[in-house]
């Protein structure tokens, strides 16, 4: 049985009787236990996914109704809550934190009759973009294993690209589903900033974090996107999408489109690989009717220093919940003043995340907010401004999605500017709430290019015709696993 499907395939497989959801989880969870000692996608595993398997091939014989994902194996980010399933957030602190509820996309999904097979590996409470942050080890990337997978949803990408489940749930704070997906060929989607519910997401920077689907095409991440969007009374920020279908009319095209090219994110410090795949792109969707011309945002060279100034902020004080008392304790608070005692339990977070959360406790701080954090908002408003005016005249906007090629595992983890600086051309989308996605589109010396495209807010269901209108004249290499 071939386990090399998208999702939808999976589906019509189950659906037409071709396919026993028991031997598919079954073959699935062979394959996990064959290279993932090797990969390191995952951090736990589901032990009950094939039985969970038999229940739903029951439930079709049967004749019962049937959720949408007919048993399809799904790998979930460690970050988001599955009831009683260990949540580490690739953290010590979290260790042994097992989640008392389950996150809002995961009630949906177990409507739907989704199969978890297990959680995947991530940087450390999503800080970074290799993986390597990990407190549990890093992530190693399927197309060599020498170098890094992205980050921060890493062991999402790897998971989907390595055949080890058919989709995956990542978050995407300033890139972390479009970087992975980019440095793991896989389609790597974060929707408009609300649509998808962040309930039961661990948060990290939560003004501008969204859930977002890894899969193995464009259609399947659409498909995702139905079952998991929509309004939630437990998140506050989400959206009413009127139950929109993202799927109908996906093979609309891109004919008469106009695509900005951002000039700002093309320049300096791309490799040329990348940036002839990217040309490449370009012409491509001029032979499918677009018209492309480059266009300018220049508040887009200051938006990793606006991000990285907000983001700390936010997880500032989003992390101090974890203080030994509330969460992570193994220690107990007798014999300590106040200061020694929250230094001695934060000593469980790693390198990355101390350093955010030293950041963050500076930068909005009496005295230096005017010059750091209130600086970042202007910038984040700014950009806003140039975005949307953009959109006036472009119906999307493309970039590269990752300026550079995956990089070995070990070559930046000194360097924290350095792995900031790569943050360039995905930041953007988060800062303004936009939606993007990261296509597959070329290999380099056996390493993957990721091609971004942006909408405007709520324009998703274009995002995702246009994307898949570009996919469709990619043909790539099979994986080397
Ligand atoms: N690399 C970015 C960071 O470290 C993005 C992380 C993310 O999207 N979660 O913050």
């Amino acid at each position: 049985m071939n386990i090399k499907i998208s999702a939808l395939q999976f589906t019509r497989d189950v659906k037409s009787g071709n396919v026993s959801v028991e031997d598919f989880i079954a073959k699935t969870m062979e394959q996990i236990k064959k290279i993932d000692g090797n990969l390191h996608a995952f951090l736990s595993l589901n032990e009950k996914a094939v039985d969970q398997a038999k229940e739903i091939d029951k439930k079709i014989k049967s004749g019962a109704k049937i959720g949408q994902c007919f048993g399809m194996p799904i790998s979930i980010k460690d970050n988001i809550c599955i009831k009683d399933t260990k949540t580490t957030c690739a953290s010590k602190m979290l260790e042994n934190f097992i989640a008392p509820y389950d996150a809002t996309v995961i009630t949906k999904l177990k409507q739907q009759d989704a199969i978890f097979v297990g959680k995947v590996n991530l940087d450390e409470f999503a800080m970074g973009l290799s993986t390597e942050f990990s407190a549990y080890g890093p992530s190693k990337n399927p197309w060599n294993t020498d170098y890094v997978p992205g980050g921060s949803s890493g062991g999402s990408a790897v998971s989907v690209s390595a055949f080890e489940c058919v989709a995956s749930l990542g978050s995407d704070t300033g890139g972390s589903v479009r970087n992975p997906a980019s440095f793991c060929s896989t389609v790597g989607y974060k929707p408009t900033y609300g649509l998808i519910s962040r309930y039961g997401l661990i948060s990290y920077a939560n003004s501008i974090e969204q859930i977002g689907p890894l899969t193995r095409t464009v259609e399947d991440a659409a498909f995702m996107l139905n079952l998991i969007a929509g309004i939630d009374p437990n998140d506050n920020t989400t959206i009413d999408n009127n139950n929109e279908d993202y799927l109908k009319e996906i093979n609309s095209g891109i004919e008469g489109k106009k695509i900005g090219i951002i000039k700002e994110m093309i320049g300096e410090g791309i490799e040329p690989s990348v940036l002839s795949a990217t040309k490449d792109a370009i012409s491509k969707l001029e032979g499918l009717g677009a018209t492309c011309e480059e266009v300018s945002l220049d508040m887009v060279k200051y938006s990793v220093a606006a991000y990285y100034t907000i983001t700390a902020t936010e997880a500032g004080s989003n992390l101090a919940r974890y203080d030994n008392l509330r969460y992570g304790y193994d220690f107990s608070v007798e014999g300590y003043e106040f200061n020694s005692y929250i230094e001695k339990a934060r000593k469980k977070l790693g390198p990355e995340v101390t350093r955010r959360m030293i950041l963050g406790g500076f930068v909005p701080s009496a005295g230096h907010a005017g010059k750091y954090f209130l600086k970042a908002l202007k910038v984040k408003s700014k950009l806003t401004k140039q975005i949307n005016d953009a959109f006036k005249k472009f119906d999307l906007l493309l970039s590269p999605t990752v300026p550079i090629l995956p990089f070995k595992i070990g070559e930046k983890i000194n360097d924290p500017v350095a792995l900031f600086l790569i943050d360039i051309n995905t930041v953007t989308a988060n800062l303004t709430g936009k939606p993007a996605i990261s296509i597959p589109y070329a290999i380099s010396n056996g390493l993957p290019i990721g091609i971004q495209l942006i909408a405007n807010s709520m324009n998703d269901k274009l995002l995702l015709q246009a994307a898949h209108a570009l996919e469709k004249t990619v043909k790539l290499p099979e994986v080397p696993i």
